[in-house]
């Protein structure tokens, strides 16, 4: 039986494919801006001078510094980068710390924002951000963080490391888990999610043998699409606030966290969830989807130890009650014991029961 739903509308204009990075002159231009920021990470300040000098005169500059969880020291320099340059939009080339700089500078002045995702993190069809001050991350949502514009290149995603592609991607693959439970999912992300779950299970372990594949690599773009199309449009759960809890006060690296953590968060939930999640056990090949996302995780090479992250033994009883502390959406009640067990399972490696 069709449930009643609401669908909110898709905001943000979308351009795939092969060599698109040559048409984001044109989407600048067709949003009526005229001066660019171009962003980056010093990692990728190359590219972004490159973009620069393909945007001409539409381009004011480049700031390339970027950095993971958006820390609002980075933020107050690139304002005042945007303001001294006298832009009018940011292009902001690279990962979800790139389009998280840019949707920090667009919240703050107004700026539109043209994305060109190079990793699969899934923020840049999203209304989220994240910003660290003092330590401490926080996140909130506003229509005036979402980009209007994303340019997905395929071509750009053939560098990404084999380790950042598969955790990368099963960072993607928790969006779309918990869109399927998500209380405001709608049929629009449930069938993107379900398409990018079959998309990622068959390009994934293509890549890992063959990362310049260019099939697999269309692929798993795609699927990064659905799954970030899924995470701007319903509410996250369980999974994404331990990953909020370990990456912010435990210093873990984002991709890989979230990679660890899939499984154990996905087998929290799945007694409660029953068939919601068929289309992950249709997809990853298991009876249960938290042993299909271990099994497919531990083929591709994914890190499955939070013990190997950096986390400490000694952490794992302050990480449950920081994560038991604000009321979330929950599929299954949240107990302190129920946390600590899977931090546990997370923190040796386990493949869940
Ligand atoms: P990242 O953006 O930090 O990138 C990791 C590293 O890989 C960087 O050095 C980057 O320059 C490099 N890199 C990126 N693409 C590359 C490529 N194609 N080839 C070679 N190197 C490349 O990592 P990430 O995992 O994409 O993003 C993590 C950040 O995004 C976190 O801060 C997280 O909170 C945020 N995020 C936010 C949302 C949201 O909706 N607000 C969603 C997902 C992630």
């Amino acid at each position: 039986m069709t449930r009643p739903f609401v669908f909110p509308g898709l905001a943000t204009r979308v351009v795939f494919g092969s060599g698109t990075l040559a048409r984001v002159p044109d989407e600048v231009a067709r949003l009526g801006r005229s001066r660019a920021l171009v962003l980056s990470t010093p990692q990728q300040q190359a590219q972004a001078q490159a973009l620069a000098g393909a945007l001409g005169a539409r381009a004011v500059g480049v700031f390339a510094g970027a950095m993971m969880h958006t820390p609002v020291e980075v933020t107050e320099a690139a304002v005042a980068a945007y303001a001294a340059a006298g832009a009018d939009c940011v292009v902001s080339l690279g990962g979800g710390s790139t389009t998280g700089l840019g949707k920090a500078i667009a919240t703050r002045s107004g700026a539109d924002q043209v994305v060109v995702p190079t990793t699969y993190a899934g923020s840049e069809m999203t209304d989220i951000l994240g910003e660290t001050a003092g330590g401490e991350k926080t996140t909130r949502r506003d229509p005036s963080i979402r980009p209007e514009v994303v340019v997905y290149d395929v071509d750009l995603t053939l560098t990404l490391p084999v380790g950042l592609t598969v955790a990368s991607a099963l960072n993607a693959i928790a969006h779309a888990m918990e869109g399927f439970y998500a209380p405001d999912r709608n049929p629009v992300t449930e069938a993107l999610s379900r398409d990018a779950m079959q998309a990622f299970a068959r390009a994934l372990p293509v890549l890992v043998a063959d990362p310049v594949n260019p099939d697999a690599r269309a692929d798993a773009l795609y699927a990064a699409w659905g799954c970030s199309t899924t995470l701007g449009h319903v509410t996250m759960a369980l999974h994404h606030k331990l990953a909020h809890v370990l990456g912010g006060s435990f210093g873990l690296p984002h991709a890989e966290t979230h990679a660890v953590l899939l499984p154990h968060t996905t087998a929290y939930n799945e007694p409660a969830v029953g068939a919601l999640l068929d289309p992950i056990r249709a997809a990853f090949g298991q009876p249960t989807a938290a042993a299909g996302l271990w099994h497919f995780a531990k083929a591709c090479h994914a890190p499955l130890r939070l013990a190997d992250l950096g986390l400490t033994a000694a952490d794992l009883d302050r990480a449950a009650e920081i994560a038991v502390r604000n009321p979330y959406a929950k599929p299954r009640p949240i107990t302190r014991t129920g946390i600590r067990d899977l931090l546990q399972n997370a923190f040796d490696g386990v493949c869940p029961a």
